[in-house]
């Protein structure tokens, strides 16, 4: 039977795959260690790989699955920038490209909500019968400026939400579309009139630390910045900064750029060595969620059948659009 070697395994994952592959006739041995170059070998004797955005697939990783006969890479995650592309060659690569973008624009509302009306110093306060009001004063949403930078299936459903809201949305992406009924500006104008930033772009060459001290620097004073897209998009030092001095008055976090360390894995009991994140942490204006924007049970089962489906059209040698058209990816 066609069997797929399972990395980086949750039990959130696990449910849904196993419930699944017998529809697809895929065989699954699962792994709890990341891939990387040293575990790509106890994939040996398997068809192919499933893979995460926290697992290693760079040069030596590739290179160690190419050496073990494993032909097929498919990514149960949309984006892929942990994925060498270039060293890939041949290889089949799959990914889900849009699983629930719902799931992920809601998170990033969660954090917007939760972070400006204070909702988790309320919980903690009345968790301790604390019931005063002191310092737990946020803004109205209708009528403030959203500035959504990437217009794509998230950043569309952000949008969706923001406007039921009453805000006004303007947003920045690199392709904007001309069908898309949005006021699109340059990214200059839009750090300088948001109330609310709200990232929604992959992390590219040139979108690493698009939200640096220079952009900060033109933003309103107070502004709420919310990234649920990757960590590497925000330079987390001048984030920092900018939090300490209160040119940000708030920041929701489901991705930070050196997360993946620790991101989906209990390190409470171990000595924290990101002062960064540790400081940003420590801020009551600052939420920080583990990556976990699209952890919806409805995404999960998407998840699951899409990666399925691909590995099943692959062992049948057959098209899937999940298939990652390599020239348009090496491009972006
Ligand atoms: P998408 O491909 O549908 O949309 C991305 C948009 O970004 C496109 O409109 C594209 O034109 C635009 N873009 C490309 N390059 C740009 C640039 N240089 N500057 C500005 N805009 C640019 O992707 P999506 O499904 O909407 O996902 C958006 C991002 O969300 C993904 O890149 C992924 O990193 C992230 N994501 C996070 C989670 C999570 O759990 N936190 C889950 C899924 C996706």
């Amino acid at each position: 039977m066609y069997t797929a070697a399972f990395y980086d395994t949750k039990p959130y994952d696990k449910k849904w795959f196993d419930k699944l592959k017998g529809d697809y006739k895929i065989d699954i041995r699962y792994f709890e260690s990341r891939l990387t170059p040293d575990t790509a070998v106890l994939a040996k004797g398997c068809d192919s790989v499933v893979a995460f955005v926290s697992d290693d697939l760079g040069k030596n990783t590739m290179e160690a699955l190419k050496n073990i006969g494993i032909r097929t890479v498919a990514m149960r995650c949309a984006g892929l920038n942990n994925v060498d592309l270039q060293s890939a060659g041949d290889m089949r690569i799959y990914h889900v490209p849009a699983y629930s973008p719902s799931a992920v624009a809601e998170h990033a509302v969660a954090l917007l909500l939760c972070v400006n009306r204070k909702i988790h110093k309320a919980w903690s306060r009345t968790r301790d019968h604390n019931f005063s009001l002191k310092g737990l004063v946020g803004f109205g949403l209708k009528g403030k400026t959203v500035g959504v930078v990437g217009t794509g299936k998230v950043g569309r459903a952000f949008i969706d939400i923001c406007r039921g809201f009453g805000m006004k949305v303007i947003a920045y992406d690199a392709y904007p579309d001309k069908n898309f009924d949005v006021e699109y500006t340059d990214f200059r104008d839009l750090c300088r009139r948001a109330h609310v930033i709200s990232l929604h772009c992959p992390l590219l060459k040139d979108t690493r630390h698009m939200i640096d001290k220079k952009a900060l620097d033109i933003m309103q004073s107070g502004v709420y910045i919310i990234n649920t897209s990757r960590g590497g998009l925000i330079d987390s030092d001048a984030l920092l900064d900018a939090v300490q001095s209160g040119k940000v008055g708030g920041a929701g976090l489901d991705v930070y750029e050196e997360e993946t360390e620790f991101f989906y894995e209990d390190v409470s009991d171990k000595v924290f060595t990101d002062e960064v994140l540790d400081v940003l942490l420590s801020q009551p204006n600052v939420i920080v969620t583990s990556h976990q924007a699209f952890l919806t049970e409805e995404a999960l089962e998407a998840i699951a059948r899409e990666t399925l489906a691909s590995l099943a059209a692959d062992r049948d040698g057959k098209d899937s659009p999940n298939m990652v058209r390599r020239d348009a990816a090496l491009k972006g």
